[in-house]
């Protein structure tokens, strides 16, 4: 089966029981295809929460009063150390962009990884930088950039941040990161604040012009504090249809099944996983930082260690009737 934008759009909008469930049912075979019934764990870990952007929906933006953190270059050392011996072989570094992690830090880290474990794949996601920077973080050894797009229709993009961020240079970014030789990861949320129909049939036309490796997608959750602290969550079962289409749509991404998914329902990745996700990131922040990385309320899991972060998600999986793999998870 494949799917075209208006089916896909017929889909989002008027799908009956019956056939959401024959979409989801698809997905699975589909992923099954390309990767087996397998799941890809990535280790996040959320380096820092200080950041010069002010975006409306996020926790960490420049204004909100939370209390700030970064890790130190021997912290993120460590907890690559702890999730290496739980059998992570990928890294995921998030954070917001916070002027302490120049390239030469950043490169200095992504170097003493590859040193110590080259068998591993290190993911950058520290926001919007220049063309040189990705350059220098790439020939570090930088295999892969987490970049969500957050909306392809322009107008939105300006609905959703301040004046002074700029769609373009996001979108430019994500070209430069391509072009440098990154596995790219590309998404949005699900639900933002003036988010529609249309915006949605762009997020899919994007995705299917640009081909990212990665797609990562969640629903909203309003952060208290920011602008949209009071609007409402994203849907849960508009997310699993939208991994369902863009897994049919593309049957060869990575596609994870997010803490946001996971925080809106209970059974959330379990669902993103039936619904065609490979991929699940569980943390391996300190745990005293946990809470502090708040990009939304409520968020999952800030009371854990990284061990039960990974056995919690491992019995998850299981439950879905999929294997957990334990090695880098490239794009095939
Ligand atoms: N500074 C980095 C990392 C941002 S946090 C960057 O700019 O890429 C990672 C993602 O979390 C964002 O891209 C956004 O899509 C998502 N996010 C932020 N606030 C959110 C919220 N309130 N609800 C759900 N997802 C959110």
């Amino acid at each position: 089966m494949s799917l075209s934008l208006n089916e896909a759009r017929r889909l989002l909008t008027e799908a009956t029981p019956d056939e959401v469930d024959a979409l989801m049912a698809e997905a699975r075979r589909v992923r099954d295809e390309v990767y087996g019934p397998r799941v890809f764990m990535r280790g996040l870990i959320e380096v820092s929460n200080h950041c010069k952007n002010d975006c409306f929906y996020c926790g960490i933006r420049r204004s909100a009063k939370c209390s700030r953190y970064r890790l130190s270059e021997e912290e993120i050392l460590a907890c690559c150390r702890k999730g290496h011996e739980l059998g992570f072989r990928t890294f995921v570094f998030q954070g917001g962009e916070d002027g302490w992690f120049t390239d030469e830090r950043v490169c200095r880290i992504v170097e003493n990884i590859k040193r110590e474990w080259p068998d591993c794949a290190v993911t950058l996601s520290l926001g919007e930088r220049g063309r040189a920077s990705f350059e220098r973080l790439r020939k570090a050894g930088a295999d892969r950039y987490l970049l969500r797009h957050e909306t392809a229709d322009r107008e939105h993009y300006a609905s959703l941040h301040p004046v002074e961020m700029s769609f373009d240079h996001r979108m430019q970014c994500l070209r430069d990161l391509r072009e440098l030789g990154y596995q790219v990861g590309a998404g949005f949320m699900v639900g933002s604040p003036g988010q529609t129909v249309e915006t949605l049939m762009e997020d899919l036309a994007f995705i299917s012009e640009f081909r990212p490796e990665m797609v990562g997608i969640g629903p909203f959750i309003p952060a208290h504090g920011t602008p949209f602290g009071d609007r409402k969550a994203g849907s849960v079962e508009l997310t699993l249809r939208l991994l369902a289409i863009i897994r049919i749509m593309h049957p060869h991404v990575l596609l994870p099944a997010t803490t946001a998914l996971g925080t809106l329902h209970p059974q959330g990745r379990e669902r993103g996983i039936l619904a065609g996700a490979n991929v699940v990131m569980p943390n391996l922040s300190p745990k005293e930082h946990r809470e502090e990385y708040a990009l939304y309320d409520n968020k999952l899991c800030t009371g854990h260690e990284a061990a039960e972060c990974r056995a919690c998600l491992a019995a998850r999986i299981a439950s879905t009737g999929c294997e957990l793999v334990v090695d880098r998870g490239d794009f095939q």
